[in-house]
């Protein structure tokens, strides 16, 4: 009996839920940025939030703490207070990503924010694995 590679290697994706196919495409999303004077203005705030499945508050005071500038939301757009690269602003989303989305044991993006005893915790649903959700100091 002769196999078909090719078609082997497409049937077991497709009987992938979606879900979890989706979810190995994960990549961590990048600001797409422009200076105006001395502020840094990231145009698709929003969308990473979206994809980071985030509080965007939550995100924004992340990277306001870590670049060490104010940030305010306006619109869909972030104003930060200080001339940034965009290698700065996507280091920090990347750290983000790392701490409080993907999972600390199988790296997977579909975790969750939850509470475990009065404290927040960040729960994955691939692995059932879980962190401390770190403070933002
Ligand atoms: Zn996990």
């Amino acid at each position: 009996m002769e196999y078909n590679y090719e078609k082997l290697l497409d049937r077991a994706w497709n009987s992938i839920p979606e879900k979890l196919r989706s979810m190995s495409r994960f990549e961590i999303p990048t600001a797409n940025t422009f200076l105006e004077g001395n502020q840094t203005i990231i145009r698709n705030f929003n969308e990473i939030a979206d994809i980071l499945n985030r509080d965007s508050k939550h995100i924004l005071t992340y990277l306001s703490k870590e670049l060490a500038a104010p940030a305010t939301f306006d619109g869909n757009r972030v104003i930060i207070q200080r001339v940034l690269r965009d290698a700065m602003i996507n280091k920090r989303i990347e750290d983000y990503a790392k701490e409080y989305v993907l999972c600390h044991e199988c790296k997977r993006p579909d975790t969750k924010i939850t509470e475990l005893s009065g404290e927040k915790i960040i729960r994955c649903t691939a692995c059932g694995g879980w962190w401390p959700m770190k403070k933002i100091k």
